[in-house]
């Protein structure tokens, strides 16, 4: 056996080679993060087979390990002496949380100026739904190269990105890929891929399941696919035998999830020079916030459901108000409308002056998503004005001036129509 201390081995799908439209869901996952940290501010270790790990003496576990380190068969979680006798002169580092937690951030908002859509799944890893960005930034295959090129040289570290349509694909892609690595696997090539596999590949198939797949002579992914459903019922219960066939056949409809309402919203709030009771100076600054939230949703491709407006009085009392429509949107019109009634119901029942007003549209989802059809039972008004705010897009963009807008807006904006009524009056976190 060939000893080498480079990586194992790389793989890295061209995204011009192949039709990678439909790969819209990236897990990305940093590659030895921990371990890659330390070789970042210690060239030296560059190269080393190395591993970040606690105390070698007593119950000390690996916590990250080297490529270099791994050739060896040192992984995470092994007891630090056992992987000190699986590669003597291995050098042992202690952990630096508060590092690995500056770098964790620096990577989240790298992944969150691709889209809003991320679901961290850990410090290093996380799903992107890059459906909606495709307009503004290109295909996935060129979002994911044009990714790892910015972490390895903006962060100095290197990440390995799997993309699909689904996220267990895209899942399975990037271990596959591991490390530094780029696969792309389009639905056309799910099953090629997932058939020969072990049945460990599938998504919550541990030891014992493995071995009680075994039992039932069921050793690869299509095999599981290829069995009666009934009879992979009757072994592993409804739940479990509905999904791993599901898995199996690479269907799975899980959605990207941001981690909360709140990283999964765009929004807009602006402080007063004065504090203010005006009616009609209080509509002009929430037109302006509302624009300015539908206009980052429309440039991340994103609609949402829910929108909130948040007031702060000259005594800092903060007041928020939502309500969800019934059908996402992107529209200024739509934004603006809803957040005035809000506000107008809220200063009906009293209140001083103001001192800042905000506006956020959460629950945010990538606006292909959103079939036409829908758009009927939505609460945006007539069609006509997604054309003319994209126009009014273009025209921002082009003259560097948001002092254009449809004239409608501004004189009576449409009531659009409710279905769930969210209102609330919570404590704002960030009140005095
Ligand atoms: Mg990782």
């Amino acid at each position: 056996m060939s000893h080498h201390t480079g990586t194992a081995r790389q793989v890295t799908s061209d995204p011009s080679s192949v039709d990678d439209s439909d790969c819209t869901i990236l897990h990305v996952d940093m590659d030895a993060f921990f371990a890659m940290v330390e070789v970042r501010r210690r060239p030296e270790l560059r190269g080393v087979p190395m591993m970040v790990a606690g105390a070698s003496g007593g119950r000390g576990v690996v916590l990250s390990a080297t490529y270099e380190a791994r050739v060896s068969g040192v992984r995470s979680a092994m007891p630090t002496s056992a992987a000190m006798a699986l590669c003597p002169g291995i050098v042992v580092v202690p952990p630096d949380h508060s590092a690995y937690a500056e770098a964790s951030r620096a990577v989240m908002r790298m992944f969150a100026d691709v889209t809003p859509l991320v679901e961290p799944l850990s410090v290093d890893e996380a799903f992107l739904d890059v459906a909606g960005a495709r307009r503004r930034y290109g295909r996935p295959g060129f979002i994911a190269a044009n990714l790892r090129a910015r972490i390895r040289a903006e962060l100095g570290l290197t990440a390995t990105v799997g993309a699909a349509s689904t996220k267990f694909v895209a899942k399975l892609a990037s271990s596959l890929a591991k490390p530094d690595g780029l696969l792309l696997v389009p639905p056309s090539r799910v099953l090629d891929l997932l058939h020969p596999l072990p049945v460990r590949a599938l998504w919550g198939v541990g030891p014992k399941t493995a071995t009680r797949l075994a039992s039932m002579g069921l050793i690869t992914v299509g095999e599981i696919a290829a069995m009666d459903l009934p009879m992979l019922i009757g072994a592993l219960g409804k739940a479990n035998g509905i999904r791993l066939h599901d898995l199996a056949w690479g269907r799975d409809n899980r959605r990207v999830q941001g981690s909360s309402a709140a990283d999964s919203s765009v929004g807009a709030e602006s402080t007063f020079a004065v504090d203010s009771a005006d009616p009609s100076f209080l509509a002009r600054e929430m037109l302006a916030l509302a624009e300015k939230t539908a206009r980052r949703a429309r440039l991340a491709g994103v609609r949402g459901r829910t929108i909130s407006i948040k007031v702060r009085y000259e005594d800092f009392t903060t007041v928020t108000r939502s309500v969800t429509l019934s059908s996402p949107t992107d529209l200024s019109h739509t934004v603006y409308a809803t957040a005035l009634e809000l506000l107008s119901k809220l200063r009906a029942s009293g209140g001083g002056r103001v001192r800042l007003l905000g506006v956020r549209l959460e629950g945010l989802r990538p606006d292909d998503d959103v079939g036409e059809q829908l758009e009927l039972g939505s609460g945006d008004p007539r069609p006509g004005w997604r054309e003319a705010e994209n126009a009014v897009d273009r025209a921002v963009a082009r003259f560097g001036t948001s002092a254009i807008r449809p004239a409608a807006l501004v004189e009576r904006p449409e009531r659009p129509r409710w279905s769930t009524r969210v209102c609330e009056n919570r404590p704002d976190s960030d009140a005095r």
